[in-house]
């Protein structure tokens, strides 16, 4: 090691070094998965492409090397919508659902889906009318998130506006950004934390910003997780009615989020 004096001053490094320092790689080039903070065109390209042969996850990855955009939105050269933050609270909801959804796909190998001559635990009833539900789950979400764009007036694309356009989607995201900053008292600070992902994902929504009772599109996505609840209750029931041998495991237990009042 080093003299300290050395080590604090850089050009006081002998030239072998210098030399080590200068080969070593700036940063290592890989490909991350943005498992939640996936951009928007992703999540809609994968809903899009979803075959339902294994669960559903939005597939948006980010090269290190370069992670202004999305490795997918560099490619097209499109925008890379992240969640605006007033609903961010919202996508963890979302994703504790979808988390707690893959059960649903376990296969009898220990893994999900069917694979390599793998069998579904769940019959392909329950996995059809999941697959429905998450469709509408996440139809409902993006709803939720183009009518929060339109009344904060966030959509629209910078880059082809006129210069009085610029001008007014500027202001609308300064006024965006106070009114969040206005809401940050809402969050609550003392959630837990569990390695149980969908519990996690339900603890971390109480920590962003989530729309209040009766806003724009509230209603719809409150409509969309007790939908969700209930498809999913249906499923657990039917199997257990099935499975003499199962406990008959009290399934509010384990749903990860609190029902919205409708
Ligand atoms: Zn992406
Ligand atoms: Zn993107």
């Amino acid at each position: 090691m080093p003299p300290k004096a050395a080590r604090l001053n850089p050009d006081a490094l002998s030239s072998s070094s210098e030399t080590q320092l200068r080969s070593r790689p700036k940063l290592l080039k890989q490909s991350l998965h943005l498992t939640t903070l996936w951009c928007l065109q992703c999540f809609r390209t994968s809903l899009r492409d979803w075959d339902s042969g294994m669960p559903f996850e939005p597939n948006c990855w980010i090269d290190t090397a370069a992670p202004k955009l999305c490795r997918r939105c560099s490619t097209t050269h499109g925008k890379c919508d992240s969640l605006p933050r007033g609903i961010r609270g919202h996508g963890f909801e979302l994703m504790a659902l979808l988390e707690f959804a893959k059960q649903f796909w376990a296969n009898d190998e220990g893994g999900f889906g069917r694979v390599d001559g793998a069998d579904f635990l769940w019959t392909n009833e329950v996995i059809e009318d999941m697959s429905h539900a998450i469709n509408d789950l996440c139809t409902a979400f993006d709803n939720l998130v183009k009518t929060h764009g339109k009344a904060h007036m966030l959509t629209g694309n910078p880059s082809d506006a006129s210069h009085a356009q610029y001008v007014l989607y500027g202001e609308a995201k300064t006024v965006y950004s106070a009114w969040c900053n206005a809401r940050e008292h809402m969050i609550s600070s003392n959630s837990t934390y569990t390695s149980d992902l969908p519990r996690k994902y339900a603890s971390r929504a109480t920590e962003h910003l989530r729309l209040r009772v009766g806003e724009e599109a509230y209603t719809h996505w409150a409509v969309a997780i007790c939908a969700f609840h209930n498809a999913s209750k249906s499923a657990f029931e039917d199997d257990q009615e099935n499975d003499q041998e199962s406990d008959l495991t009290s399934f509010d237990e384990v749903f990860p989020l609190e029902l919205p009042e409708l």
